[in-house]
């Protein structure tokens, strides 16, 4: 599934994999990654694991998404295996990168001016966040140590981002954003949600049939709140399109057909705010 607006996310790391941690990098990238108008196709997990990782960039990269958005994996431990992952999937050399050994000899001279560590020699532990894919750039990283890594292969961007969440979205909000927003240029993502009472899934189906057929830009999928007895449901709206007042339009057309049908069936609507 190529396309210029296709996005794919890769976290990588056991913690993930053994739900000690929950992937909340995921949703945080998938949520900002749809409203800059940009489309997100997969988001894979692996282990830290070298053939993993490198089997997972291959696949994604044969995909062609325009963005492939990796985190975890890039700190100076044994097990931060990313971007020997990726340059073993690329089949590129680790080279240290002299602008991202800057950065991080930068932050350890802060940390120890500042009283957190007591050396900032440069140890293979901490030169090994400076081992870049060649051809890679390092990202500055405004709140922790290891830089993000950016690089460009076969006409896929791919970025790298630490798995510690604030680090990997101040990353992200620096140095991310603005590549994305060239490439959504004006498109924006519009969303709206109806709270639905008194009509059960299977009565809605066939009206959902109807009203996605006669507004083929609005996606519409119902979402169960199945912890009540009568039923209860959130109808979820949404479209992406380059003009804000369309996407108002095309979303309350949609709105107004699927609230009168739901009203003959005896069902209740209330808008959901937030
Ligand atoms: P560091 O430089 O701190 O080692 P790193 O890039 O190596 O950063 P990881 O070691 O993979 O990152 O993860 C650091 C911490 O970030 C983990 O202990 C975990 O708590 C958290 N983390 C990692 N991945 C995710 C994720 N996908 N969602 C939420 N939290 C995550
Ligand atoms: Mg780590």
């Amino acid at each position: 599934m190529s396309g210029e607006r296709n996005i794919e996310i890769i976290c990588v790391g056991n913690e993930l994999l053994i739900g000690k941690t929950l992937n909340t990098n995921a949703h945080w990238l998938a949520k900002r990654i749809t409203s800059l108008g940009l489309k997100v196709r997969r988001i894979i997990v692996v282990g830290d694991d070298l053939e993993e990782i490198s089997s997972a960039i291959k696949e994604s990269i044969n995909r062609k998404p325009c963005f492939i958005i990796i985190t975890g994996g890039l700190g100076p431990t044994f097990d931060d295996k990313t971007l020997e992952g990726v340059a073993l999937g690329l089949g590129l050399k680790l080279q240290e990168n002299k602008e991202a050994l800057e950065m991080i000899r930068a932050k350890y001279e802060r940390y120890v001016a500042e009283g957190r560590i007591r050396g900032y020699e440069m140890t293979p532990h901490r030169v090994k966040m400076a081992r870049l894919p060649e051809g890679a750039k390092p990202l500055p990283n405004p709140v922790g140590t290891a830089p993000g890594v950016f690089l460009e292969y076969d006409g896929v961007k791919m970025v790298m981002l630490p798995g510690v969440p604030e680090e990997m979205k101040s990353i992200f909000d620096e140095s991310v954003v603005p590549m994305m927003r060239k490439i959504a240029g004006n498109l924006t993502f519009y969303e709206v949600s109806l709270d639905v009472k008194n009509l059960p899934e299977s009565e809605l189906a066939p009206i959902l049939d109807i009203v996605m057929h006669d507004n083929p830009y609005v996606y519409i999928k119902s979402h169960p709140k199945t912890s009540e007895k009568t039923s209860h449901l959130e109808l979820h709206f949404s479209t992406t399109c380059e003009d804000s007042n369309t996407a108002r339009q095309r979303i309350g057309r949609a709105v107004v057909q699927i609230s009168e049908m739901i009203k003959k069936k005896g069902g209740t609507i209330k808008p959901v705010k937030g």
